[in-house]
């Protein structure tokens, strides 16, 4: 048995995408609140009043509330990591050869492979064999 991992592309674009933003987003708010922060005696509360008050303006024309800012980019992190998580399928295949029967004349064979379609050892035809059981 050996363990193959195939990832889905467009889930690990979206899930890296959704994870970079959440980041970024809480970057922001650390950025903006640190200078107001590190100095005070209590990092936390101090951290989370600056968070439940403060504001942070983009490009002069949208403001947003840290704390929005803050919950939005957990979320966004925490969606991207579950996205990331999902779009890994991780596949459990057996490195012993495969029993394989033709559906038109019935002959069966070995084949490393179960899936896909195959020509047919026997009739010739092009098929899509049946899988009889693993040897
Ligand atoms: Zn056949």
């Amino acid at each position: 048995m050996h363990r193959i991992i195939r990832t889905k592309q467009s889930g690990q674009i979206l899930g890296s995408l959704l994870c970079l933003i959440g980041f970024a987003a809480l970057v922001a708010v650390f950025w903006k609140t640190w200078p107001n922060v590190s100095g005070s005696a209590n990092v936390f509360s101090q951290l989370w009043s600056e968070i439940l008050v403060g504001q942070i303006n983009l490009a002069s024309i949208v403001t947003l509330r840290l704390v929005y800012l803050t919950v939005v980019g957990t979320v966004l992190l925490i969606l991207g990591v579950v996205v990331l998580a999902f779009s890994r399928q991780i596949f459990y295949v057996s490195s012993a050869s495969t029993q394989l029967q033709c559906p038109y004349c019935r002959n069966q064979w070995k084949a490393r492979r179960g899936m896909g379609w195959a020509e047919c050892p026997y009739c010739r035809k092009f098929i899509h064999p049946q899988t009889v059981k693993k040897v």
